[in-house]
């Protein structure tokens, strides 16, 4: 029995005018699951005016009470993780533990926001000129729009509505037509954590929901997370139609191993960044960059490791939980497939083939093997592409210097690393290599929550990153009050005076 997933505003589901249908699968048996409402224009015009309705009463909610609602999501999200989990294990396909870490991470942000009085603290300067003060408050947008991609169905959307909320903002979630689940559960804790309706809605639905968001006059802000094409097309359209904008795009994370780094260590890491969700983090390495003499060694490290994997469906059992679960859909197993076959038909030699892999998991669940690729070279099509799968190239190259301009030359700044126990290099590494979030001896450096997430080139369209301050510079706009109150019982003093004010 397939259920229906509708969309959420005013405080209840409802499938809208309900024209358009998506099939939601498990990809661990292939099964169709759910049938998805996909949103007219007529049905995202509805969602984004409960969102305007609600805006105004939270924007003027006392922080006090805005804090005690994020608290209240922030235990109740922390008691009932495990049912997020499952929601997202079986229409992701992510194993039952990685589905709590993104959730984890997620509630990093929760926390963050809890700390909203703290963050949207102003300034004040006493007696700026003579009788004169000056104050600056931040101030919410109105309403947001949040796009996220399929691969962390919750952690993504975490990533801003927690801060967008707390700043007294009201949200309008579109969440990836793959996995939409997620998003209607954490709309209902919103509902029993206290949130007034209205303010937390989610659209689902396609390029027509995207679109009714990015020209909406009603929606004042567009936070982005996807693939590099479609975070352009947002990023230009949202600036088009006057909203700000931060559209967070795809990457090509290369991970260089120094002769002198620690090779179990960063074996270990290469495998658990490289095939953890399948390889299908936006924080993922997909390129191994091995600095001579150590390639050999290393990859032979890698292999005997990964050869250890269980690739299977990654629902909780009472067996050990498998390390490793399937591709999101079939079009998408087949894709990263594709790119094995023309990565070897290119002239990459194939060190793990993920086309024979034996699943413990049903027939039909969308099951591809990790894959390692040595002798790969910068013009080959998996190197180029963003695969986006459990796929893991090793370029060898025999300088440091070298290693820094293939990532320099590289289209995307997501995310890097470096494996090394010389610290002169990791810091001259750090400094010279353009990307966004860098690693040393950490393999997938996601930022924590006080701190911000984003990637540089064409990983990031936009100046702000993702939380942390950035987040609540984002979701807020800055006020300036300048003001005179004279002592009392002193007489006015002004007078006409035509010129420009200044300051004594
Ligand atoms: P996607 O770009 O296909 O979809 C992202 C969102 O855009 C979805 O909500 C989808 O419905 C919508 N969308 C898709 N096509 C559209 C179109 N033509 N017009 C308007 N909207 C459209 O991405 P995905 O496959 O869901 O996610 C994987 C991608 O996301 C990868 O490229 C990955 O690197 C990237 N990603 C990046 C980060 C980051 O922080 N930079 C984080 C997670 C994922």
């Amino acid at each position: 029995m397939s259920k229906v997933i509708s969309h959420w505003f005013d405080g209840a589901e409802s499938q809208g005018t309900a024209q358009r249908w998506a099939d939601v699968t498990n990809p661990a048996t292939g099964q169709v699951t759910g049938r998805l409402a996909l949103a007219g224009k007529d049905d995202a015009d509805a969602v984004i005016a409960s969102a305007v309705r609600a805006s105004e009463a939270w924007a003027n909610t006392s922080l006090a009470r805005r804090t005690q609602v994020i608290f209240a999501f922030r235990e109740l999200l922390s008691a009932r993780k495990d049912e997020l989990a499952e929601l997202i294990t079986a229409e992701h396909g992510k194993v039952h533990s990685d589905a709590l870490g993104e959730i984890a991470r997620g509630l990093e942000v929760v926390e963050l926001a809890c700390g909203i009085s703290q963050l949207l603290k102003g300034d004040f300067s006493e007696n700026a000129s003579t009788g004169i003060d000056v104050h600056s408050v931040r101030a919410p947008l109105g309403v947001v729009g949040i796009i996220s991609p399929f691969n962390f169905p919750a952690m993504v959307p975490m990533w801003f509505f927690p801060v967008a909320l707390a700043a007294g903002n009201a949200v309008v979630l579109k969440p990836s037509e793959k996995d939409p689940s997620a998003s209607i559960w954490m709309a209902k804790l919103w509902q029993e954590a206290g949130l007034p309706d209205g303010v937390f809605n989610v659209l689902q639905g396609d390029k027509t929901a995207v679109d009714a968001l990015l020209t909406s006059p009603d929606v004042d802000a567009i936070s982005f997370v996807g693939s590099t094409p479609i975070a352009q097309y947002v990023y230009e359209q949202a600036s088009n139609h006057g909203k700000r904008v931060q559209a967070l795009g795809g990457a090509k994370n290369h991970m260089v191993v120094l002769p002198d780094a620690d090779l179990d260590a960063a074996a270990d890491a290469a495998v658990n960044a490289g095939y953890g969700s399948a390889g299908e983090r936006c924080m993922a390495i997909s390129v191994l960059v091995a600095v001579e003499p150590i390639a050999d060694d290393l990859i032979a490290r890698i292999a005997e490791r990964t050869g250890t994997l269980v690739i299977g469906d990654g629902r909780p059992t009472d067996e050990k939980e498998v390390d490793m679960g399937p591709l999101v859909t079939k079009a998408h197993r087949d894709r990263v497939a594709g790119f094995i076959d023309s990565g070897e038909k290119a002239g990459a030699k194939v060190v793990i083939d993920g086309r024979e892999v034996k699943p413990r998991g049903d027939k039909d669940g969308f099951w591809l093997g990790p894959t390692l690729f040595d002798h790969v070279t910068e013009d080959m099509d998996i190197y180029t592409e963003e695969i986006f799968g459990p796929v893991l190239s090793v370029i060898r190259v025999e300088t440091f210097e070298e290693a820094v301009q293939l990532i320099n030359r590289n289209e995307y700044g997501n995310g890097t690393a470096v494996f090394t126990n010389d610290g002169g290099a990791a810091r001259r590494f750090s400094r010279e290599v353009q990307v966004g979030m860098v690693g040393v001896n950490v393999p997938i450096p996601v930022p924590v929550a006080y701190h911000s997430f984003g990637g540089w080139k064409r990983s990031l369209f936009g100046d702000t990153h993702a939380y942390g301050t950035e987040g609540v510079h984002f979701f807020t706009r800055s006020k300036v009050i300048t003001s005179r109150w004279p002592d009392p019982g002193t007489r006015h003093e002004g007078g006409l005076e035509l010129g420009f004010p200044q300051n004594d």
